[in-house]
């Protein structure tokens, strides 16, 4: 299946825009992070007439600004110079820089033995198969952008079904699979079965997830791909065993899911059995708009799909472009819900994925003391947190949790008789 990465893409973007700089920019910062563009997404979803300012070119295509002028000057200079000594390292200092592992993945996360998995919760293990560790195509905003890199140090992958059995096997209190990547559906279907059967065998696993961004970026492989149909009848299988197989479609602008082939790849997937949720980051440039949300949530229950998560895009690659306050986030939340009926606010968000768990913004709550973000622990490591409040100043530039200052503990107490030890969640 074609699709367009470095050169090749550059100059996608010099012929169809018309405009060389745009070229250029994309073949610098594209050494620095990874770009790549599948045919359906530069033929189908790309408004290439409004580039660079249409969302979808905003989605997927390398932007000067998304590294800091002076960096984007240093790899700029040393790809004029022919130096690729110098160049390496200059590219790879700058993503070291550039917090390729947040909310502490690497050494919070992985389980002894167990490079590949992430295991968080205690009731659910990601599981990253190491032929799932690219895309279709790649979101420029991507957080799992170093699985991408080609650097095997900075790629977290299993590389097989044993490690995801032996921890299952060591691990009963796990009930929820999580395959993710990258994208688990680039692999052929036989692979991603060597991945799924061994979990219909196991009575503890009642829900397997996959993590996928397919249906935006390439729909034909739910339809013309030669493993098409035999991918339909595993998730048939899955679905026949009692479990719940929930597919977790990325989905970041109502566009996406406008072609016909996407809308078919939908129609066949609904047809398993499976149930499909949704759930993306918000992020400017692309989708900052609260009628973008709303008009995305409503068009996605008629299609039969599931609202599930708004998230805040994380301190990680080129945050400094895509990123938002968090009070931005929160009004564009806000405001989408109000516009939508109830089916349409099952968007849990604006959701930060933290080292401790999920913390999602509730409101702005008025205390004594001030305005304050109310925030809520979704998900925690400590199972006994989840559910728990907490107050933090209302701060209209902070963009994550940890630049957050908390309200002293006497404020934390919006469920009585659940005081909330913020002092682990905020601070
Ligand atoms: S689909 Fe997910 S993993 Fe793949 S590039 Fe987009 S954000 Fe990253």
């Amino acid at each position: 299946m074609t699709s367009f990465t470095g050169q090749r893409l550059a100059g996608l973007i010099a012929r169809r825009t018309g405009q060389p700089s745009l070229g250029h920019d994309a073949a610098v910062v594209g050494r620095v992070l990874p770009f790549k563009v599948s045919a359906h997404v530069a033929d189908e979803l790309v408004d290439w007439s409004r580039a660079p300012d249409d969302p979808l070119y905003r989605l997927v295509m390398p932007h000067r600004d998304m590294l800091a002028p002076p960096d984007f000057a240093a790899v700029e200079a040393a790809l004029r110079s022919g130096d690729r000594v110098r160049l390496r390292l200059v590219v790879d200092g700058l993503r070291e820089r550039l917090n390729p592992h947040p909310g502490g993945q690497l050494h919070l996360n992985v389980p002894e033995g167990g490079w590949g998995l992430q295991h968080k919760y205690p009731e659910t293990l990601l599981v990253f198969p190491r032929q799932g560790q690219t895309c279709h195509g790649y979101c420029a905003y991507c957080f799992r952008w170093p699985q991408f890199t080609g650097d095997p140090a900075r790629r977290q992958a299993v590389d097989g079904p044993g490690v995801m059995t032996g921890h299952l096997a060591r691990h009963p209190e796990v009930t929820d699979v999580l395959l993710t990547g990258g994208d688990p559906l680039v692999m052929r279907t036989e692979l991603l079965d060597a991945y799924v059967a061994p979990l219909l065998d196991l009575p503890q696993v009642r829900t397997v997830r996959i993590g996928t961004k397919a249906v935006s970026f390439q729909p034909e492989r739910f339809l013309t791909a030669p493993d098409a149909d035999d991918l339909l009848r595993l998730f048939e299988r899955v679905v026949a065993s009692g479990r719940h197989l929930a597919l977790m479609l990325h989905v970041s602008h109502p566009r996406e899911l406008h072609p016909e082939p996407a809308r078919r790849a939908l129609r066949r997937l609904r047809g398993t059995g499976a149930v499909l949720r949704t759930q993306a980051p918000v992020v400017r440039h692309v989708n900052d708009d609260a009628g973008v949300w709303a008009a995305m949530w409503q068009e996605q229950v008629e299609l039969g799909l599931v609202p599930y998560y708004m998230f805040v895009e994380r301190d990680t690659g080129p945050r400094r472009y895509f990123g938002l306050p968090l009070a931005r986030a929160l009004a564009v939340h806000a405001d989408a819900t109000r516009r939508v009926s109830g089916l349409g606010r099952t968007a849990r968000g604006p959701v930060m994925s933290t080292e401790l768990g999920k913390l999602v913004l509730d409101g702005i709550a008025h205390l004594p003391e001030g305005p304050a973000f109310t925030l809520r622990a979704l998900q925690a490591r400590d199972p006994a947190l989840v559910g728990t409040l907490a107050h933090a100043r209302l701060d209209p530039a902070a963009q994550w949790w940890d630049e957050l200052v908390p309200y002293g503990p006497r404020d934390q107490t919006l469920i009585p008789g659940k005081p909330l030890t913020l002092e682990g969640v905020v601070g």
